[in-house]
């Protein structure tokens, strides 16, 4: 079955059961114009699923595109994509279990015609000690799926991953997991969640190719086991419960379903073929590279080659599609690494940078008109002739930037290579300055037997380098995942921090851009001057009060000339839509009848999420500026952590 085949499928199917597609969201965060894109992009449902009433309705379907940064390095074996789409669907207080869980069910058999017996799946085996049951309900439900089907399926016990290499499979298919593999709230596990926080039971779906068990992971095999053997294929978090003030769990008044599934992965499992490259989107561009290379797929030593090419150009024509253009920072890096990466690959297929033999186009631009030509019906952004001139037109020109680069590059290297050794250090400049690849820089050295410190490089890199950390490691907890408690602090702190800078340095001060991770928050904002350590100290000690007073944080939805008119700050450029969402900090309410409004502390133009109260950012630590510096003219930058 074709990717597209199953994309329609999918969203057809929920559509005929009461779902409103939504269509994705751009890779580039429309409000943020200068972040890294988030790992998976959900996150304008985090209000929804948190009890805001979402003006499409209760049940929401859709398929978003992904990308992943921190995967550029994993590509080459045969699941790992930085580029994915991620199939969702959401019951807002409406449908739960009973309808999810035999839905997906009847999609993967029915309507992808994947053979039951292949399926194993996963459920929540409760936690004593912070009082939330076991999730009999979901196991129940699934032996009953199994046994429609004349499937017998036994219901075991595993507890930990590491008890699951010990136990293996006991003869079952329906696995209880502890909290650590089948529990979902913003702050993780039970025990860590706050007074307040919502969170659930989740219940993973995994597809078994068959394949012999590799005992390098442990002595048994079992679904969440990373042989190979597995492959998780989708995840359905059940927000059912909320944190007590005392401790315990109350259900919530309105429960949610949040799916997450891969689309790619779906697709291998249909095929029962675990190589993801295999499905018709890469191997389309597989045979064009098979072709004018002359090489095989199948050949082990060009098959990593062939992987990245196609991932590459796929997640660069997306990016492209969504208006990144390559460039030395941040996103435009990334895209310029991935491109760069793509034509090194090629290279190494045998394919030259420029031509591809018969006419004058290259071998990339050829791949990335196969891909457009795939994608264009679904995401409109790559459909029609600008489109494509345009993104055919910058992948042409890197192309060419890079042929240069690696001229000069190659010339320093041959100066560096006389002293008979290649240091860390010089590797990294060679990279730094040259923007000389590391990994040609690796090769010509082992071509002439010269020592090349590897490791060293690693360790220059990271220092210097803080790129590619969006994401979290559970990759179909929806997009919900993204939002660690931490991150969720450093928001409302990013808020608390340009009220700050407004008062310290005048209402001149506008945002210009941010990026929050779960490490610290960045501010870019309109401000001339250098800022001096008084008035660094100042801003410090202003935030730092308004966290202390515990100031509650509310989020309303509102017409946008209301927001404008109670003066919410919002991003110089950045496109609103008529009903807007604000948060406020210091109001007990939030209308503009309400005379607490005007005087709260803050009101920005935000999507969340937020700390329900400012004293929940003190659980991150104080906050402390570490960086104030110039990033374009007339325009300062932060960087601020919680210590
Ligand atoms: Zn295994
Ligand atoms: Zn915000």
């Amino acid at each position: 079955m074709t990717i597209n085949e199953v994309r329609s499928k999918y969203l057809e199917f929920f559509k005929h059961r009461g779902h409103t597609v939504i269509p994705s969201a751009p890779l580039v965060p429309q409000n943020d114009p200068t972040t890294l894109f988030t790992g998976s992009g959900m996150q304008p449902l985090v209000p929804y699923l948190l009890g805001e009433p979402h003006p499409k309705g209760n049940r929401l379907v859709n398929s978003q595109k992904s990308f992943r940064a921190e995967d550029i390095e994993e590509v080459g074996d045969n699941r790992h994509t930085t580029f994915f789409e991620m199939l969702g669907n959401w019951s807002l207080g409406d449908y739960f279990k009973k309808e999810q869980l035999p839905w997906f069910f009847e999609f993967l058999t029915d309507e992808m015609g994947i053979d039951p017996q292949r399926l194993y799946v996963s459920a929540f085996i409760g936690d004593e000690s912070n009082n939330v049951p076991r999730d009999t309900e979901s196991a129940e439900i699934w032996r009953l799926l199994f046994s429609a089907k004349g499937v017998d399926a036994e219901i075991r016990e595993i507890g930990s991953e590491s008890d699951g290499y010990r136990r293996g499979m006991q003869g079952g298919r329906i696995f209880y997991y502890n909290a650590k593999k089948n529990w979902w709230s913003r702050a993780g596990v039970p025990e860590n969640m706050p007074p307040g926080e919502p969170g659930g039971p989740d219940s993973e779906v995994f597809y078994d190719f068959g394949t012999p068990h590799d005992a390098k992971f442990g002595a048994e095999c079992h679904p969440n086991c990373d042989c190979g053997r597995f492959l998780e294929i989708g995840n359905s978090v059940f927000m059912q419960y909320i944190k007590q003030e005392d401790g315990s769990f109350a259900l919530l008044p309105k429960q949610n379903v949040d799916f997450g599934g891969g689309l790619e992965r779906i697709a291998a499992a249909a095929s029962g073929n675990s190589d993801v490259f295999l499905t018709d989107v890469f191997s389309d561009v597989i045979s064009l590279l098979e072709k004018y290379s002359g090489k095989q797929y199948s050949d082990s030593g060009f098959v990593r080659s062939f992987r990245i090419v196609a991932d590459h150009m796929r997640a660069a024509v997306f990016m492209l599609g969504d208006g990144v253009r390559p460039s030395n920072t941040e996103r435009g890096y990334v895209l310029r690494r991935l491109l760069r990466r793509a034509s090194l690959h090629a290279n190494k297929l045998g394919l030259p940078h420029d031509k591809s033999g018969d006419d004058s186009e290259s071998i990339l631009a050829r791949a990335a008109t196969i891909l457009i030509e795939k994608y264009k019906m679904a995401y409109s952004e790559l459909d029609g002739e600008s489109a494509f001139q345009e993104i055919i037109q910058a992948i042409t020109q890197e192309e060419i930037r890079f042929a240069q680069t690696l001229v000069n590059g190659m010339k320093e290297f041959e100066k560096i290579a006389q002293s008979g050794k290649v240091d860390a250090l010089e590797a990294y400049t060679l990279f730094t300055t040259y923007g000389f690849p590391f990994e040609m820089t690796a090769e010509l050295a082992i071509e002439r037997g010269l020592a090349v410190d590897s490791e060293g490089f690693a360790r220059e890199m990271k220092k210097h380098q803080d790129l590619s950390r969006a994401g979290s490691e559970q990759k179909f907890k929806g997009g919900l995942a993204d939002h660690s408690l931490k991150t969720t602090q450093l928001h409302t702190a990013h808020h608390l921090l340009l009220k700050a800078l407004q008062t310290v340095l005048g209402p001149h001060v506008k945002q210009r851009g941010s990026n929050i991770t779960a490490e610290r928050l960045r501010i870019d904002f309109s401000h001339t001057a250098k800022m001096t350590p008084e008035q660094l100290q100042d801003v410090e000690r202003i935030v730092n009060e308004r966290i202390a007073d515990a100031l509650p944080v509310v989020r309303s939805t509102l017409p946008k000339q209301d927001a404008e008119m109670l003066g919410a700050e919002h991003e110089f450029g950045a496109k609103y839509p008529d009903m807007v969402s604000v948060y406020s900090i210091g109001p007990v309410s939030a209308s503009l009848e309400s005379p607490q409004f005007t005087e709260s502390y803050s009101i920005e133009f935000c999507g969340g999420p937020h700390v329900a109260n400012t004293s929940d950012i003190s659980q991150g630590g104080a906050f402390k500026i570490q960086k104030e510096e110039a990033v374009a003219a007339g325009a300062r930058r932060i960087k601020a952590v919680l210590l």
